[in-house]
């Protein structure tokens, strides 16, 4: 099938910028400093800073970032670790590779952002961390975080693997908790040209202690004081991630600025049955993704507005289509279908429309009229039958 619009195109990104990737890439097969290089300390000091973070330690991947994260922060065996039942499975995945126990609670509807209300419910004594997953480009509140993790003594470890730079009550993700994972997946919204991801802490232990972990958990070459592996972020995607992070907040501006056009073209069809996300942290969502419900108010599935899509030359996506409690990997955990009624929901009705960078208003406006005809015609059939 021919592809008119894509869900992601990552030449918008790389097209304008050819030379200076070419030239970084040069530069680095020229110093040969492959392993931990100059890139990589020159990309966690900009990255870090400009997320509003003391420290960056690069490593191999966001699910790395998780894992050993955790394990910088001295959680593991024994503790319990409340996190969204509806996250990509790498969160889940970090906390079990640390040695914690995870707590899954249920998320809003609204936005699919964790209810911190569920997780005040789930707090026990072993409980020491919660993992908010800042999904889809939009952290969770900021202020309420805080308020809850002093409230229950807890502490916050960030997955914002969705949402580089983004901001909320005046804070920036990654600055929020006492660290933070980042992904630079490539299509994530400041991507490698391959794996990588990043841990940000403002705390010199944790930042010290993820540096050993990285790095065989060695204190100094042949000296192994921590159980750690091998997971560095490399010099040459580090130095490709150098050059793109100046063009970040311009693409994370271009997104949002494609979201309220997505928002303002979809207004008409909320009263039937076609609901956007709700943004609740005005211009710092960052809109990793746009994410709609197509709820039960609608007079055609998600399937079949999905097959209509593909008809049209119009990739989607559904992030994501089972949520971690029901996975078969986990089912050791002991969940089941029921217990959480609104990412079970969630994963039903969402559908996640083309966004990226470069993008164009009128490709937004083709991809809302195909929802708007399918909807008219579906009409037709109904009074027609
Ligand atoms: C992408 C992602 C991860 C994992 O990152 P990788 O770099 O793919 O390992 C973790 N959590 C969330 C929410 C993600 O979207």
């Amino acid at each position: 099938m021919n592809v008119k619009i894509p869900f992601v195109d990552l030449n918008f990104q790389h097209q304008p910028i050819q030379n200076k990737i070419n030239s970084a890439i040069q530069s680095v097969l020229q110093n040969g400093d492959f392993i931990l290089g100059q890139a990589l300390t020159d990309f966690e000091k900009a990255f870090s800073a400009a997320s509003h973070a003391l420290f960056g330690i690069g490593v191999a991947s966001g699910t790395d970032a998780i894992a050993l994260g955790l394990q910088a922060c001295n959680i593991g065996v024994g503790d319990e670790v409340i996190l969204p039942a509806n996250t990509f499975v790498a969160t889940l995945i970090g906390v079990i590779r640390a040695g914690a126990t995870p707590i899954f609670v249920d998320c809003c509807p609204k936005t699919a952002l964790i209810d911190l209300e569920a997780a005040s419910a789930a707090v026990t004594s072993k409980t020491k961390a919660i993992i908010p997953v800042h999904l889809y480009g939009q952290m969770v509140s900021p202020l309420k975080l805080l308020n809850f993790a002093k409230t229950h003594d807890l502490l916050i470890f960030e997955d914002a693997a969705q949402a580089h730079l983004a901001t909320r009550d005046g804070y920036r993700a990654g600055s929020v908790g006492i660290a933070a994972a980042f992904s630079f997946y490539p299509s994530k919204n400041l991507g490698a040209i391959g794996d990588g991801g990043m841990l940000l802490t403002s705390d010199a232990e944790v930042a010290q202690k993820m540096t050993r972990l990285r790095n065989y958990g060695a204190s100094y070459k042949y000296y192994h004081t921590d159980p750690g592996t091998n997971s560095r972020l490399d010099t040459l995607q580090a130095a490709v991630l150098l050059e793109k992070l100046p063009y970040l907040s311009e693409w994370n501006r271009q997104r949002l600025h494609l979201a309220k056009l997505y928002d303002s073209e979809l207004a008409p069809l909320v009263s039937k049955g076609i609901i956007p996300m709700q943004n609740q942290s005005d211009e710092g969502h960052v809109y990793h993704l746009y994410v709609v419900k197509i709820t039960e108010d609608s007079s055609i599935s998600r399937q079949d507005l999905q097959q209509k899509f593909i008809e049209a030359g119009i990739q989607t996506g559904i992030h994501y289509p089972i949520p971690c409690h029901l996975q078969p990997a986990f089912a050791n955990l002991g969940y089941q279908m029921g217990d959480f009624p609104h990412a079970e929901a969630l994963a039903k009705q969402i559908l996640s429309l083309p966004m990226y960078p470069g993008l164009t208003p009128s490709q937004v406006k083709e991809t809302v009229a195909t929802i708007a005809e399918v909807l008219c015609e579906q009409k037709l059939v109904i009074l027609n039958t």
